[in-house]
């Protein structure tokens, strides 16, 4: 296929499949709300103000520098790639993996460095998982983090900049079916996708605060990444999932939610001791402290006497 036949038929397919995504969106809050007596308004309120920031801010930045997102980053990349693999079969395969591996990394840092991990903590903040949830980003996330990963990382490494747009529509779609919520559709497991591919149930581990489920499963389609990277945590039937943020998080505020870390992180770097600490602190996963008063999410991990080394190199995991 052409390249240009693939841009109208990525974009005509993603139009409709996000239009049906929103309209689940509707339909699953409507379900919480009449049949399961679930619905959080004040966590929806404040998920529909993201979504009203970022389509602001999206919409402003445009008329000001022109469109941005994704295919620009990914455009960026591939002027500055010192090769591309084209549109063959062999490339499709290349840009997957090389798409999955950005994205396990772009997932690992929001997790694993706390200035990142400033804006990925709104995802994680509310105290469900439904499939508004999976729509509630920071803005600095959604403009920035995704485009650099998915779009500009990808294309540098060779992938065609339609694949890197292409696969995101695949990510976005995938990633948000992860967040069906659990009070609608209880079992979370898909039979024997469950042995390659990300699904609900390894999502619902990802938005679980137990100390078990910590900063696990970071990939959002296949089970690639965490596989090798030793991130890879299934849900187990005797431990469910206890979704939130492990701080005091009041999660029907907007500000709380988004911009609360920023804050905490202001004042622990304002209090360190010399630039070495301020710059530990950017740096270093959330909960590091440099007298070891406050605990990481590995820390955690061992002082629950869960051992922290696992997977493949069982390097990065155990970070
Ligand atoms: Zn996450
Ligand atoms: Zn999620």
């Amino acid at each position: 296929m052409e390249s240009a036949e693939l841009e109208t038929a990525i974009a005509g397919t993603s139009g409709v499949l996000f239009a049906a995504l929103f309209a689940y969106v509707l339909v699953e809050a409507l379900l919480l709300h009449f049949w399961r007596h679930r619905f959080r308004a004040r966590e929806m309120r404040m998920v529909l103000l993201s979504l009203l920031t970022t389509g602001g801010v999206a919409a402003t930045l445009t008329r000001v520098i022109g469109l941005i997102g994704i295919a620009e980053f990914a455009g960026l990349g591939a002027r500055l790639a010192p090769f591309e693999f084209g549109l063959s079969f062999g490339a499709w395969i290349h840009a997957w993996i090389v798409y999955e591996f950005w994205y396990w990394v772009m997932h690992w840092s929001g997790h694993k460095v706390r200035l990142v991990w400033c804006t990925h903590s709104a995802h994680h903040a509310p105290g469900a998982i439904n499939m508004a949830v999976g729509t509630n980003h920071h803005v600095l996330e959604s403009l920035l983090v995704f485009p650099f990963f998915f779009g500009f990382m990808t294309a540098l490494c060779g992938v065609h900049p339609i694949l890197a747009v292409g696969f995101n529509v695949i990510d976005g779609l995938w990633g948000s079916f992860l967040h069906i919520s659990d009070e609608v559709v209880p079992n979370g497991r898909y039979g024997f996708l469950e042995k390659f591919m990300q699904t609900p149930s390894f999502h619902r581990v990802h938005h679980g605060k137990n100390a078990r489920y910590l900063d696990r499963n970071y990939n959002s389609v296949t089970l690639l990444w965490d596989w090798v990277f030793g991130t890879l945590e299934p849900l187990r039937d005797d431990e469910s999932a206890v979704y939130g943020i492990t701080r005091e998080c009041d999660t029907g505020s907007f500000f709380d939610v988004h911009f609360r870390e920023f804050v905490l992180l202001w004042r622990d770097v304002r209090d360190a001791d010399g630039w070495g600490d301020r710059l530990r602190y950017l740096v270093k996963p959330p909960g590091w402290s440099p007298d070891g008063s406050t605990r990481t999410a590995a820390q955690q991990k061992i002082d629950a006497g869960l051992d922290e080394r696992r997977g493949l190199p069982g390097l990065l995991g155990a970070i």
